[in-house]
């Protein structure tokens, strides 16, 4: 499996850029000793894999796609880590992504761009590109990434591939390096929902060394695919099936939904009043904790240094070196709704507005099962399409920021084509329902 790997690494990666680095030595090694003490019971037992390079991995370097971290190598594994090394998947090497997981083409990675398999002018989707790409062009099996505010949906949607975003808690964050705190979640990108019910059963759980993960049961995802929706109860809300998405996604999703309805769902109408300010929400709330998060990096403690005259100079001279344009902007953006004075007119009114996003889900799930929808408003666009525009960029990840901002999980998962590029249906369910959101995909896959 490791060679087979290797040999399509070796192959295709050139083109496709899915990969920061590849360890060789380390995973023939693990395959080696699991071929000695033969293949632990379990499924994801020598099947190798990818982890997106902002997931800490003992003595393999971890960049988060930033340059500002030089050669850092973490001492120690995120959870995810220890707990797919503990049922002996087979860690090939670390994975591509915007610089601290910000953006959503895989174009702001600091060391170079990933290109979507199915069409290498296209982008991946991102944050997590590297791990969609290397998924959906047969480099690895399954990849982790992680979903701030739509980084496994959206380049999942793109890629073709199945990504899915846990609820917030159910899979612990440590080791993982933070962008925005209260967002950021770990998560598998698949080729099938069956394999990210297999990954999220041995990552999920409670885990004492984050202080945000649940103590909430961790049921048998593979059981709970029965392919059974009878009954099932499918909200569809306006806002996601509205302006601003595109006829061919709309129309893909349309069909998935008809296909649920034969399956025996009814599948109705909803709103989502406060769906609109989702994006503004997000891009106030996530840049502050961002510029917050990202103050560790200061040519002191890891990473590059660049001296300077003293050491406010060297601060400067570091941070002006190892940060890219995309997240300097959110530092600045940051740094700026939460100064003195500013803090109740955005970073405050962010979080009320939150609440009022999370209500508007709470409503729906009394009457409903599950919310469907399109992952993205279009397929996978051209390289250096969005570049100059950030807003555009921005606008990009309206069906998945809502999704965060709600805590919810959701999935996302191929319903066809448009052009001969992957359109993704996002199914996302109630808090720490995992179980179901992966059901209906089974179903409907
Ligand atoms: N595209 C969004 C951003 O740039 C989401 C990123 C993510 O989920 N990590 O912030």
């Amino acid at each position: 499996l490791v060679e087979a790997s290797l040999d399509r690494i070796q192959k295709v990666d050139g083109q496709v850029g899915a990969f920061l680095m590849v360890d060789e030595e380390g995973v023939r090694q693990r395959a080696r000793a699991l071929d000695e003490q033969g293949v632990a019971d379990d499924v994801l037992s020598a099947i190798p894999m990818g982890m997106k390079d902002n997931i800490s991995t003992t003595g393999v370097a971890t960049t988060a796609g930033s340059r500002i971290l030089g050669d850092y190598t973490p001492v120690y594994n995120a959870t995810v880590m220890e707990k797919l090394n503990g049922v002996g998947a087979n860690m090939v090497g670390k994975m591509n992504m915007d610089e601290f997981a910000m953006g959503s083409s895989n174009e702001n990675s600091g060391f170079h761009p990933v290109r979507n398999p199915w069409d290498l002018k296209r982008v991946p989707g991102g944050s997590s590109g590297g791990s969609a790409a290397a998924v959906a062009s047969g480099q690895v099996t399954f990849a982790l990434g992680s979903d701030t505010g739509g980084s496994i949906r959206q380049p999942a949607s793109y890629c073709g591939v199945v990504g899915l975003k846990p609820t917030y808690g159910r899979v612990s964050r440590y080791g993982l390096i933070a962008f925005a705190s209260s967002l950021d979640q770990i998560g598998p990108l698949t080729r099938n929902v069956e394999d990210a019910a297999a990954v999220l059963q041995t990552i999920a759980g409670y885990d004492p060394k984050d202080s945000t993960s649940a103590k909430v049961d961790v049921p048998n995802y593979l059981a709970s695919l029965t392919g059974e929706i009878r009954g099932l109860k499918v909200a569809v809300p306006k806002e996601m099936m509205g302006a601003g998405i595109d006829a061919g996604v709309k129309q893909r999703v349309q069909e998935a939904l008809k296909l649920m309805e034969r399956l025996g769902a009814t599948v109705e109408e909803v709103s989502l009043p406060h769906a609109e300010y989702a994006v503004a929400t997000y891009y106030l709330l996530a840049p502050a904790e961002a510029s917050s998060n990202l103050a560790r990096y200061d040519g002191v403690r890891y990473g590059i240094r660049v001296e300077g005259e003293n050491l406010i100079d060297m601060f400067h001279r570091t941070r002006s070196t190892g940060f890219g344009a995309e997240v300097k902007r959110r530092i600045m953006l940051g740094t700026y709704a939460l100064s003195s004075g500013y803090y109740d007119a955005y970073y405050r009114k962010a979080q009320q507005v939150r609440t009022l996003i999370r209500q508007d889900f709470e409503a729906i799930f009394e009457k409903y099962d599950v919310v469907v929808g399109p992952t993205a408003p279009t397929t996978a666009f051209a390289l250096g399409e969005k570049t100059d525009d950030p807003l555009t960029m921005y606008l990009n990840d309206i069906c998945t920021i809502p999704v965060n901002l709600a805590g919810l999980p959701a999935i996302s998962l191929p319903c066809g084509l448009v052009d001969g590029l992957p359109v993704g249906l996002q199914i996302i369910g109630k808090a720490f329902d995992e179980q179901g959101v992966l059901r209906v995909a089974h179903a409907y896959e």
